[in-house]
């Protein structure tokens, strides 16, 4: 197997077109390390940890920008992300083991493409934009038209993820990110559930309802039905039940080691309404009713 350090972006573009389908790129290396080990070797590994500028987390007007090689644990210790995106700060929490967030990095989660993927719902439902390289030049794609399916994204084998672009969420809004898991933290999401609301200026009504559901379609998803039903309404024991209802309607899990897809539909529904009526108190001071 072939090895390369490139020390630039356009270095590691012209190695990727070179070698085509057989090369794979290498950051934090928790996912391909346990992919050569069980599954295969590819032809050549390009190793991008080494190009520097790829790891800042950085303001850029209203929104916060995050480099490709930013770790989980750059995420959970950064006060702009703690303060200015909770959701996915709070999502880096729930990331596995200490070892895990301190070399894994958010551009791995992301071109992993899993549908378990920890940060990915959060940065969904905070609308997200993903920066990509390719060796005739970069496009900025929306997290919603980004993922394909297990292990496919945008990026493609050409391409290189840079950078994530992830806009504020609204003054007054409130999110949570609920993951269920057997060993917490230390096990990839059964299910995995971002919610985040903005409510009216009287604090009465869902202004604004953003849902991101993981690990229960072949994509993490918005559950965009369900938000068009909540949003302009106040929200209510009844309003909350049926969301979550139609919420698992708009999943598909499948079965597998982890958990029944039956189960996971459970799951969805009864994270979807804890979300919704926590973010409600949080964000109105109400209990809902
Ligand atoms: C013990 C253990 C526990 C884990 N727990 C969790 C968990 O709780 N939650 C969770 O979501 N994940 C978990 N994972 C999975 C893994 O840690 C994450 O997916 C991690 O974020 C991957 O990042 P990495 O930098 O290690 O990626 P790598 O393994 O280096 O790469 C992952 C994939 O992304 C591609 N890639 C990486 N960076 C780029 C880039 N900039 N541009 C283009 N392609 C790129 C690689 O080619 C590869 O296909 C766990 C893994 C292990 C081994």
């Amino acid at each position: 197997m072939d090895y390369f350090e490139p020390k630039t972006v356009s270095e590691a573009l012209s190695l990727l077109a070179k070698h085509g389908a057989e090369a794979k790129v290498i950051a934090g290396g928790t996912d391909v390390m346990v992919d050569i080990k069980y599954k295969e070797e590819p032809g050549c590994l390009i190793n991008i940890k080494k190009i520097p500028g790829l790891g800042a987390i950085q303001e850029n007007g209203a929104s916060l920008r995050i480099g490709a090689l930013t770790t989980i644990r750059d995420l959970e210790t950064s006060a702009l992300v703690r303060d200015k995106l909770p959701v996915l700060w709070e999502a880096s929490h729930q990331f596995a083991s200490l070892q895990i967030r301190n070399t894994a990095t958010i551009g791995g989660n992301i071109c992993r493409a899993s549908p378990s993927g920890e940060t990915l719902t959060p940065l969904l439902v905070l609308d997200a934009k993903a920066k990509i390289a390719f060796s005739d030049g970069e496009k900025t794609e929306p997290f919603a038209s980004f993922f394909q399916g297990p292990g496919k994204c945008s990026v493609g084998s050409k391409g290189l993820l840079t950078e994530i672009d992830v806009p504020y969420p609204a003054a007054g809004s409130k999110s949570v990110y609920l993951k269920h898991a057997v060993r917490g933290a230390m096990d990839i999401a059964m299910v995995g559930v971002a919610v985040l609301i903005t409510p009216d200026a009287a604090k009465n009504s869902l202004q604004d309802v953003r849902i991101g559901l993981g690990a229960v379609a072949p994509t993490p998803l918005r559950a965009s039905k369900t938000e068009a039903l909540l949003r302009g309404k106040p929200l209510t024991v009844a309003l909350s039940k049926e969301a979550a209802a139609m919420a698992a309607s708009e999943s598909s899990p499948i079965s597998d080691q982890r958990s029944s897809a039956e189960y996971r539909s459970w799951i969805v529904e009864a994270l979807t309404r804890r979300g919704l009526e926590q973010t409600w108190k949080a964000a109105t001071g109400k209990e809902v009713a």
